[in-house]
């Protein structure tokens, strides 16, 4: 019997209309002889009132209890959807984090999941009903309820679907599936078919925002077959999954880009060991994340060193900056936060010579000057001024023919 998991985000539980849509389309499948298992959101905009209301009431809410808070939202829907489902003829039962026992760590706000206790689905199951369960939530082993970090709801389907060994794991969300690249800056961007953990793991890395990272990494570890479909229509969605060895893949899945991004540059710094690490040091102490790095070679004893940081931390990271300058007397500190990184992702780059070449011919020709340059297996990413952005993403969505009816450019 086939066993599917699906997962239902904000926006397709958001009214007590598209909660009752949701229940028919989980009726038709439990018609068509599958056993389901469903992980639902909290309704479209109920985390963030949540979070909002934490906010109001202190300055600095306790995690435990904003866990305590903001695991509600996905309670309220899992009872909605368990009562649509009953007034369809279609058994279900709801169950929260805790009552499953999705056994996680104590890491509040951004738990990891250990354990799932899958014995009292299996049986709900074999009677033929749909399990529906609360996203976003687990309990750790003193029976905290913690919560997984945003969009955990994916994760939670995930790790369903690898603990239940299920045929599938359908994400159902606003779109339609993976895009080449974002529609709302390249309208010509394509809906994928199919594409591997790996890349998916880079797109949404890389700033693509349609699956919470941990659940593809999840879903890659145990090889749980991924399906992002649209709640509103209809369609095969994009199926992600492990790479296919006898097809030749395309050389480039992707166009991803991470709009909030800054540099700090700091020059004439002593080129001598130990140097890396005084200046990044205080940086990862302020638990400020650090993405692109980039040190020249020496020259004359001194050397620049360049990285990149989220924009949000840019205040603080040039702070720190200024003053590690003043402490290893290097020349200057530099710090620019109007730039972006665009990243070609792609398992074929592999198999296939000259694709880096191609991106910076491409960008040339469009006379955009790259900043930073930093490659992987499967990705280019480059840095470049913020008003470049949509020039660049276009530009290399046509060259590598990701456009609709497109085709490479010779
Ligand atoms: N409700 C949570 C959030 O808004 C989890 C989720 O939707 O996946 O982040
Ligand atoms: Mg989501």
């Amino acid at each position: 019997m086939t066993l599917i998991v699906q997962k239902y985000g904000g926006t397709s539980v958001g009214t007590i209309e598209k909660i009752g849509k949701v229940a028919d389309k989980v009726c038709a499948h439990v018609k068509n002889g599958e056993q389901v298992v469903v992980a639902v959101s909290a309704m479209s905009g109920e985390t963030n009132r949540l979070i909002a209301l934490a906010e109001e009431m202190s300055e600095q809410p306790h995690p435990r209890e904003l866990d305590v808070l903001v695991s509600t939202g996905e309670q309220v829907t899992i009872a909605l959807l368990t009562m649509a489902l009953h007034d369809r003829g279609c058994d279900a039962k709801s169950y929260t984090g805790s009552q499953i026992r999705m056994l996680t760590d104590s890491a509040h706000g951004k738990a990891r999941i250990r354990e799932i206790q899958c014995d009292a689905i299996h049986k709900d199951l074999e009677h033929g009903r749909v399990v529906v369960v609360a996203g976003f939530q687990g309990v750790d082993e003193h029976g905290n309820i913690t919560t997984l970090g945003r969009g955990g709801s994916d994760t939670t389907a995930v790790a369903m679907a690898a603990a239940l060994k299920a045929d599938e794991c359908q994400i159902y969300t606003d779109v339609d599936g993976v895009y080449t690249t974002d529609p709302r800056i390249e309208p010509k961007a394509r809906k994928l078919d199919k594409i591997t953990f790996e890349e998916m793991l880079e797109m949404a890395s890389l700033g693509s925002k349609v699956l919470q990272i941990r659940s593809v990494e999840f879903a890659g570890k145990y090889n749980v077959p991924l399906r992002v479909l649209s709640s509103f229509q209809e369609g095969e969605g994009t199926l992600i999954s492990l790479e296919d060895e006898n097809v030749e893949q395309a050389t480039i899945a992707g166009i991803a880009f991470a709009k909030d991004e800054a540099q700090l540059t700091i020059a004439g710094v002593p080129d001598r060991p130990g140097v890396a690490s005084l200046i990044l040091g205080p940086i990862t102490e302020a638990n400020i994340e650090i993405d692109m790095i980039v040190q020249n070679i020496g020259a004359d004893g001194s050397t620049d060193f360049t990285f990149t940081v989220h924009r949000n931390d840019f205040p603080k990271a040039l702070s720190l900056l200024e003053h590690t300058s003043a402490e290893l007397g290097a020349k200057q500190v530099i710090g620019d936060d109007q730039i972006v990184k665009v990243s070609l992702v792609g398992v074929g780059m592999r198999s296939h010579a000259g694709i880096a070449n191609t991106m910076f011919q491409t960008l040339a020709r469009e006379g955009i000057n790259i900043r930073m340059i930093s490659t992987s297996e499967i990705k280019i990413s480059v840095v470049i001024d913020q008003k470049y952005l949509e020039l660049a993403v276009r530009s290399l969505h046509e060259a590598f023919g990701l456009d609709v009816d497109g085709k490479i450019q010779k």
